[in-house]
């Protein structure tokens, strides 16, 4: 896994990269307040997939509570590796990096979170703004905040979603739109798992070499260490800049931040 910070940020990145890129269709035609919440949204869901591993800074990001979850999900994702690996795929445990970091896991993660906006916007999406927060706050402040400090990041997401909803109209969120920011934010984080070491088994139950867990990886070269210097002093900046330039273009789309209208954002087209 990459660190973090840069899980939540390619979260925000991969976000602010789609609404920016494609003004025409509905995710490009989000309101302001639409585009906030997909984000907060989104940077959250690029930890979600480490929920599978009980040791994980994640994992403890609500205490007891989200470290029994972890727990359960470990246990699915083990017995899902064991019941469809095959002879080929390594003869690993499965419980972290398995069903989680799959693209199965983003579709179902998107259709779970719209269908559950959907169902009821008054309660459902505060609490899931509530939850992708304290992922978000976690993911970000891994390494200052002490292991246990459950409480203070519950306190500090609670803050941030009353905050959000506070300013957001609730009944403006697009149900479609928050469930695709969770799918994004997904597929942002297998991408930073397949660059580092091991790779990310992307595309299960699709058999690869006769894989059905074929670790999805670039070619050893452009692989890095987590937490090395390439992240650090490359990866994470650069994800930076692209999310502060994406959202700048995305932001303008929503019609907010007019004193951009004539700033050369892009060279095609709408700059
Ligand atoms: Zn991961």
């Amino acid at each position: 896994m990459s660190t973090g910070p840069t899980h939540a940020m390619s979260g925000l990145t991969a976000w602010a990269t789609v609404t920016a890129l494609t003004p025409d269709n509905a995710l490009g035609q989000l309101s302001t307040k639409g585009w906030l919440v997909g984000a907060v949204l989104a940077a959250g869901a690029a930890l979600l997939p480490d929920l599978d591993h009980p040791e994980s800074t994640v994992s403890s990001t609500f205490g007891p509570v989200s470290q029994a979850g972890s727990k359960l999900i470990n246990t699915i994702s083990h017995g899902v590796y064991r019941l469809t690996r095959t002879k080929r795929d390594s003869n690993r445990d499965g419980g972290h990096r398995g069903l989680t970091h799959t693209l199965f896991f983003a579709v179902l993660a998107t259709v779970v979170t719209t269908a559950i906006i959907q169902t009821s916007r008054s309660w459902a999406l505060p609490v899931l703004m509530f939850f992708f927060c304290g992922l978000a706050v976690r993911g970000i402040m891994h390494k200052w905040c002490p292991r246990n400090d459950a409480l203070w990041i519950t306190g500090t997401a609670l803050l941030l979603t009353y905050a959000c909803l506070k300013w957001t109209d609730q009944t403006d969120a697009n149900a479609a739109a928050c469930g695709l920011a969770v799918g994004i934010g997904c597929v942002a984080h297998y991408l930073g798992d397949a660059i580092t070491e091991q790779g990310c088994p992307i595309l299960w139950p699709v058999p690869i070499a006769w894989k059905t867990w074929y670790p999805v990886a670039p070619p050893k070269v452009f692989r890095m260490r987590t937490g090395g210097r390439v992240e650090m002093a490359f990866v994470g900046p650069l994800l930076t800049v692209v999310a502060v330039w994406m959202s700048l273009i995305a932001l303008r789309n929503t019609g907010a931040l007019p004193m951009l209208r004539d700033v050369p954002l892009t060279w095609w087209g709408q700059g």
